[in-house]
């Protein structure tokens, strides 16, 4: 799975754009991009790879600032553009 993602967006950090060293690298973890609890999907389509200070702290995030942090990541084009 973490390959799939790999090979789509590159190995790093969807948030930061940290590079990842490959899929033994120890920051890598999985990101619901829509959370489960906001109605996302636990398909590839809706998984990015996170480095764990990102994932962590979106996780905590309520979700309304959460939808804030949305609007300049709105899909993988926008997050890969920017970088
Ligand atoms: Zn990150």
């Amino acid at each position: 799975m973490i390959e799939r993602i790999a090979q789509r967006d590159g190995w790093q950090c969807a948030y930061c754009g940290v590079e990842f060293k490959g899929r033994n690298d120890k920051r890598i973890s999985l990101d619901h991009f829509h959370p489960r609890a906001l109605g996302g999907g636990n398909g590839i389509r809706n998984l990015r790879l996170a480095c764990f200070p990102c994932n962590t702290a979106k996780a905590n995030a309520h979700p309304r600032s959460y939808r804030g942090l949305r609007m300049g990541l709105d899909g993988p084009e926008s997050v890969w553009s920017r970088t």
